[in-house]
């Protein structure tokens, strides 16, 4: 096997020399901080990852590959100091004891082996974290209601709990210290518990930790300073913290007493990390925010402060980057969603390989990680968290075992990973689309409202397909079975996708809706919408599929001027947009569009005199007028293709290949994510050896090999 790449092996990122494009060269500069010196401005902001504490070793993995990709700082998740900040089933990082020192150590050889700093972000949760599995009571700055929805209040932390509050930071420090890490957090924002002591609204004690500005700042005070006491001499102290005092438009920060507090702590820590505290602003999708959108809320912050300062803002573009550093709004590029999608992002830069770059697409399913407790995965780059596990490089992969030719039927996420990754390995592709523009879902979906950076995941694709000698892309070219057949690959994979449904089964039905009495032109499904077939006017949008799908189509209908009636099974609108963080930016934008919701209704039947609903609970009916359905419930996958071919090949018809396999939806219809995984995996495993999916069990006594 020959190891191919598109970029140079192991360049790290403190290798020498500038970028290819000098232009880029602010951002390939060194950055002290504090006692250590960042060798560039690329800076992996923490973010979590759905592995934390209990799998340390994907996590190291991951965090190298990043290192090795020339992000110049790279940070932990969210690391809990003591098991009264315990945030399980959400994993995080731990430091709790000195066994966790040699887990984070396993993270820290590896960053700086890649020659990088790695950093630590340490955590109280307060009243956020529930310690379901530590078992132990909750502190904070006074008696609040779990704020991650849990039946339990937190114990009013007394003074003798703030003093152990601050020796249990104060060893956490000592043991990251241990570990190597060259960047300490002190974390204040996020509602955690040293931004409820900072909060006028929830903190209203009346020793010296409340009251005034000056006694509500006096904890976050101590800890810095206690912090830089233990381990400033070695590393650099950052601060994480939010400016902006919240409540005022997008993009409109408002000040108060934040503001006030970051004045007058302005050069105590070695390093701001600055953004807002609403996460659906902060890291919202594409669909709700844009590039940069924090700029507003944190351009000040250099006037007020020598300190180095570092933000975030889902930077793709290196232009947008250099101009952050130019125009003096930052020191540092924050980047967790660009370095999950594209790890290697700062070598492409520094290599001119600009166009190379796996831009994000700003969809979130990298967040679903954290809250479904399983780790990350990323809809651009499909080896992030595959790194350790499956062995999974972003820029390497295996070369070809043997010149057999591989034809690849369909050219939506799944046939375009699948022909760009098996071009690298050196097969011989031949990429058939029975459309003229490929992409297939992602170019239909890109043209909804909100959703244009999807076809990113197209475009790099095509580009990449570009260079590539080996693969022949064939467009307008809808195969038969026998077409199949006759083009005579040695190997073929079908990524035919799939179509939604148009008789109501679905998620809640089951089965399709017997009541679907009305005639066919007045029942509609996205493909239809998606075609540029509109229903005319009084619509009920019926989502049983609740992610993106039902709120993108209903805001689309609204904005195009129809009457639409939103009706779910689920309690509120696009349900599983809670992991996205979308949920609530959704629901919004569709009742300031005038959508008129109906949550927890079941469709029971649909005629031309309108629909029927019943409650999902009571199950009680009521009637509502409309002209025309709109189904979004669940679809079929695309699969008569393959039936037809292994007909044929069980005929003994001639051209038989040796393999011939599903992949993406046509085989299992699903998220984006998961189509472009089907097709990298297919491409990874072709003509390979199985091997067994390693598991990351966080070896009690030592880690494995
Ligand atoms: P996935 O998400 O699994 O990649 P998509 O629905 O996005 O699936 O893409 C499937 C692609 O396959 C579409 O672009 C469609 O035009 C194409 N396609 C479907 N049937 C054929 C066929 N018989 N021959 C060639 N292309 C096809
Ligand atoms: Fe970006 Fe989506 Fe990947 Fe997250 S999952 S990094 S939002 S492309």
């Amino acid at each position: 096997m020959t190891p191919q790449g598109t970029l140079t092996r192991l360049q790290g990122s403190d290798a020498p020399g500038g970028p290819a494009d000098s232009r880029y060269a602010p951002l390939f500069e060194p950055l002290r901080i504090g006692p250590v010196t960042a060798p560039n401005r690329f800076y992996q902001v923490p973010h979590c990852t759905g592995m934390g504490w209990l799998r340390p070793q994907m996590l190291a993995e991951m965090r190298a590959v990043k290192a090795e990709g020339g992000w110049g700082v790279v940070n932990t998740e969210y690391c809990s100091i003591h098991p009264t900040s315990d945030d399980l089933p959400y994993p995080s990082a731990s430091l709790w004891d000195d066994d966790d020192i040699r887990f984070q150590a396993a993270m820290t050889e590896k960053v700086h082996a890649a020659g990088a700093l790695a950093g630590v972000e340490l955590w109280h949760g307060g009243a956020r974290a529930t310690n379901l599995y530590s078992r132990e009571v909750g502190l904070d700055v006074s008696s609040i209601p779990n704020l991650s929805g849990e039946p339990y209040q937190t114990r009013p932390m007394d003074l003798q709990d703030i003093r152990a509050f601050r020796q249990w930071h104060r060893e956490a420090a000592l043991r990251a210290r241990e570990a190597e890490f060259d960047i300490v957090y002190v974390y204040a924002t996020h509602g955690y518990l040293l931004a409820n002591f900072l909060s006028p609204v929830r903190n209203r004690r009346s020793d010296e930790y409340g009251g005034s500005a000056a006694n509500r700042l006096r904890l976050l005070r101590e800890v810095i300073e206690e912090t830089k006491e233990a381990v400033g001499e070695r590393c650099a102290v950052a601060v994480r913290f939010s400016v902006d005092a919240g409540g005022g438009a997008d993009g409109e920060p408002r000040e108060g007493h934040l503001r006030e507090a970051f004045e007058s702590l302005a050069e105590l820590p070695d390093l701001w990390d600055l953004n807002i505290a609403d996460y659906s602003y902060e890291m919202g999708v594409s669909r709700f925010v844009e590039q940069g959108a924090l700029e507003p809320y944190v351009a000040f912050a250099k006037s007020v402060t020598s300190k180095p300062v570092v933000s975030v803002g889902r930077f793709t573009s290196p232009d947008a980057m250099l101009s952050q550093i130019k125009r003096g709004v930052v020191d540092l590029i924050g980047a967790a969603r660009p370095s999950i999608a594209d790890p290697f992002l700062p070598r492409k830069i520094k290599e001119g390989k600009l166009e190379a770059i796996r831009e994000c697409i700003g969809c979130n399913v990298c967040y679903t990680g954290d809250g479904k407790s399983v780790p990350i995965r990323c809809t651009q780059n499909p080896t992030m968290g595959e790194e350790w596990r499956r062995g999974w490089h972003p820029e390497r992969i295996a070369g070809k075992r043997s010149d057999s030719s591989v034809l690849i039927v369909g050219a939506g996420p799944a046939g375009l990973e699948a022909a760009r990754a098996l071009g690298e390995r050196g097969y011989s592709v031949a990429l058939a689309e029975a459309e003229r523009v490929l992409g297939g879902r992602v170019t239909r979906e890109a043209a909804l409202p909100g959703l244009s950076e999807w076809a990113r995941v197209r475009d790099y694709r095509e580009q990449q397909l570009l260079g590539m000698t080996g693969v022949e892309i064939y467009r307008e070219s809808r195969l038969s079975a026998a077409d199949v057949l006759a083009f005579g690959a040695d190997h073929v994979a079908l990524a035919l996708g799939a179509r939604w449904r148009a008789d109501g089964a679905g998620r809640s039905s089951g089965a399709p809706i017997e009541g679907l009495g009305a005639p066919a032109e007045r029942v509609f499904t996205p493909d239809d919408i998606m075609a540029g077939r509109l229903p005319e006017g009084r619509v009920l949008l019926y989502d049983d599929d609740e992610y993106y799908m039902g709120g993108v189509l209903a805001e689309k209908l609204a904005r195009e001027g129809r009457e639409v009636i939103f009706a779910t099974p689920g309690d509120c609108v696009s349900a599983y947009g809670a992991y996205t963080v979308e949920q609530g930016r959704t629901q919004a934008r569709l009742l300031e569009l005038g959508v008129e919701l109906r949550c927890a209704q079941e469709l029971r039947a649909f005629s031309e005199e309108g629909a029927l609903l019943a409650c999902a609970y009571s199950g009680r009916e009521q009637r509502l007028a409309c002209d025309s359905l709109l189904l979004v419930t669940a679809r079929l996958p695309n699969d008569s293709l393959h039936a037809e071919l292994q007909e044929a090949i069980a005929a003994g018809a001639g051209g038989t290949p040796k393999t011939l396999t599903k992949i993406g939806d046509c085989n299992a219809p699903a998220i984006i994510a998961a189509a472009v995984y089907a097709g990298h995996r297919f491409a990874r495993e072709l003509e390979e050896p199985e091997t067994p999916l390693r598991r990351d069990r966080g070896r009690p006594n030592g880690l494995q090999s």
